[in-house]
């Protein structure tokens, strides 16, 4: 692809969601924009299930993350008309609540704790009864105990919304060059653009690193100025169902470990996920999806007669604290959009807001503050 000469505002190395939202987000602040991605949206992005879940039994944790959360899940109805509106294009949203459901009493335990959790959020949490449950979801189990519906939780389908945000950018006047970026270009330490494969090169005034686990790959920089962002493989399976089957997101927890079967509009249902440290491995299998199908069969016995359509497995991006990393580097010029690890469909809306802030050359919102590159400074200085 011809790149063309002029200097942009903003160039982005990466077109995930989270890339792609920084993307939109800053060209309707008025910036010139140049994502860079040799294939946009094939990732994380791709693979991810799409639970909009701020609080769940493995996101326990501190405050500030909660709030980003919450704050994000808070802008989806928002944030999805305008996107459909912009680009006529359907996201597969859905704000019909996550259903946890537990199996066995220490599950049914594990649940009690969530929601009193929940409770002292201010977080809407119903404990349902299993035959509850049953009445909600009928092909549920019989063994199913108890379970906690969070109605105001909800899911996208990320395939749909990462087609849709390529659409809002295009619409919006943003360059894509699906090449690979290969460096940061530094000049009297600041950066100022990014050098292609193939030679090219694009200068601009920020450059956003987006690129999930890879951010670490790009040369030119000065050492320590990227925190370390680690890949954690999940494994996910895809069947179809062309009878009524699951009306909502589902998250079980059997014997201690968790499942969740996230349906869509067109009868996909998305079974995830296994987490696993191994590198850039992204191989599937046979112990990973036997995990799945036998847990999910335990909450959902009926699974077994569906059409097996698909199998995937990608990469989260996980960052130091397991949170993302939001804003400007200590490198002038050099902004950081990364380390979403389990949660970067939800916090697509509040990620776009707050680059596009800081990339307009607005403060830092005062949520994000916890999210700056410069805490891993902090602590290796304390
Ligand atoms: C199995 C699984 C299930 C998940 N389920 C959920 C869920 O239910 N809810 C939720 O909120 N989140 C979920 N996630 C997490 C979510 O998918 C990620 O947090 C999110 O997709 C991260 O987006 P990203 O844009 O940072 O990264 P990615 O989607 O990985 O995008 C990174 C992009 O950078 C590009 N890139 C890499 N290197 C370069 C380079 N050198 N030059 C140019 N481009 C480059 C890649 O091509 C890619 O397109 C899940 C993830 C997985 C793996």
């Amino acid at each position: 692809m011809l790149v063309p000469e002029s200097r942009r505002d903003v160039v982005i190395i990466g077109a995930g969601v989270i890339g792609l939202v920084t993307a939109w987000r800053a060209l309707q602040r008025g910036l010139t924009v140049t994502l860079v991605d040799p294939e946009p949206g094939s990732k994380a992005s791709h693979v991810a299930a799409g639970m909009l879940a701020p609080v769940s039994e493995i996101t326990y944790g501190e405050e500030p993350m909660l709030r980003l959360g919450l704050a994000s899940l808070d802008r989806y109805p928002a944030f999805v008309a305008e996107l459909e509106e912009v680009t006529g294009q359907d996201t597969g949203y859905r704000a019909d609540g996550l259903l946890h459901v537990a199996f066995d009493g220490g599950d049914l335990a594990s649940l009690d704790d969530l929601r009193r959790f929940q409770e002292s959020l201010g977080v809407r949490a119903e404990a349902l009864t299993g035959r509850e449950c049953r009445t909600l979801e009928p092909m549920l189990a019989p063994s199913v105990r108890g379970g906690l519906l969070a109605p105001d939780d909800g899911s996208i389908d990320p395939r749909r919304l990462t087609a849709a945000l390529l659409t809002a950018v295009d619409r919006a006047g943003g360059e894509l060059v699906r090449l690979r970026a290969t460096d940061v270009i530094v000049e009297r330490d600041t950066a100022v653009g990014v050098r292609l494969a193939g030679g090219g090169e694009i200068r601009a005034d920020r450059v956003v690193l987006a690129a999930g686990p890879w951010i670490g790959d790009l040369g030119g920089l000065p050492p320590d100025i990227v925190p370390p962002v680690r890949p954690v493989k999940g494994q996910v399976l895809r069947l179809k169902t062309t009878v009524p089957f699951l009306t909502r997101a589902t998250w079980g927890l059997v014997r201690g470990s968790s499942i969740y079967l996230v349906p869509r509009a067109n009868g996909e249902i998305v079974v995830g996920a296994t987490q696993e440290e191994l590198g850039y491995d992204t191989r599937i299998t046979a112990g990973g999806i036997w995990e799945l199908l036998r847990d999910a069969r335990e909450v959902l016995p009926g699974i077994t007669e569906l059409e097996f359509i698909e199998v995937n497995a990608s990469l989260r991006p996980r960052s130091p604290d397991d949170v993302p990393i939001l804003g400007a580097a200590a490198l002038p010029g050099l902004f950081l959009a990364a380390g979403h690890f389990r949660d970067g469909v939800l916090l697509t809306p509040v990620t776009g807001d707050v680059m596009a802030e800081v990339l307009a050359g607005g403060a830092l919102p005062a949520l994000a503050e916890a999210f700056t590159p410069d805490r891993f400074d902090k602590r290796a200085r304390a």
